[in-house]
């Protein structure tokens, strides 16, 4: 039996992107109608890569590769302060780039550009709209300790500690399969708003405590928060 508990949700980054004629061609298979360059808006997730993260998990590279595959044609949810009635961005590509040889997914998404979605554009050339989070299923989470697999079973080892001088880490081997993309508007607190929490079915481990009562900021304060980054990148300078 499969559950929410397959579900793993890492965090990301948004990057802005030129639609050039090949990037148009991509993003026109996934269209219904075929688009003009002015008539889409286009924008780069870099989301996973293969480095250990702050939960003590990485993904394998050929995970990366396959999670590129399933990625594509997937829907970009954007924050409820910035919905426009319904989803309106998707992945019309992606693929495992090496950059310092650091292997990361990038997911290469387009929005068209209407009234509806003005807003959110705005928000994402502005920088207010960076961080998103991509969720995912593995088809493994390998101990690199002992090498169980803890999806099957569980081991004594915990993510993050050291054994006999060696770190203990979660490899996520092997794509399964790819959900949604969120993306997210940051909060003024650093921290607030990252997304985390996974579970890989083999076994309930202890899950760290969170801080309760952290309530996502409401719409009226993201906002202000929007207009006042845009209008100290207006004119460069910071609002005490
Ligand atoms: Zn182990």
């Amino acid at each position: 039996m499969k559950t929410e508990m397959d579900r793993i949700l890492k965090s990301a980054t948004v990057v802005k992107q030129e639609a050039g004629d090949a990037e148009l061609a991509l993003i026109n298979m996934q269209t219904l109608r075929p688009l003009a360059a002015d008539e889409v808006f286009t924008f780069r997730l870099a989301a996973c890569d293969d480095q250990v993260d702050r939960d003590y998990e990485r993904f394998t590279s050929e995970t990366l590769e396959g999670l590129a595959g399933l990625f594509v044609g997937k829907s970009v949810l954007m924050d409820h302060t910035w919905r426009a009635g319904s989803q309106t961005a998707r992945v019309y590509a992606a693929g495992v780039e090496d950059s310092g040889g650091i292997k990361r997914l990038i997911l290469r998404c387009y929005m068209p550009r209407t009234e509806q979605t003005a807003g959110i554009i705005t928000a994402i050339e502005a920088g207010i709209l960076r961080e998103c989070s991509v969720g995912c299923a593995v088809r493994r989470a390998v101990c690199s300790v002992c090498g169980a697999d803890q999806t099957k079973t569980c081991c004594p080892h915990i993510p993050g500690r050291e054994y006999d001088g060696q770190l203990c880490v979660m490899e996520l081997d092997g794509a399964k399969d790819a959900y949604e993309v969120s993306l997210v508007a940051v909060p003024a607190q650093p921290g607030a708003g990252v997304v985390k929490t996974k579970r890989y079915g083999g076994a309930e481990a202890p899950e760290a405590q969170e801080p309760q009562g952290a309530e996502a900021p409401d719409d009226d304060i993201l906002l202000a928060q929007a207009a006042q980054e845009l209008e100290e990148k207006r004119y460069g300078g910071k609002f005490v």
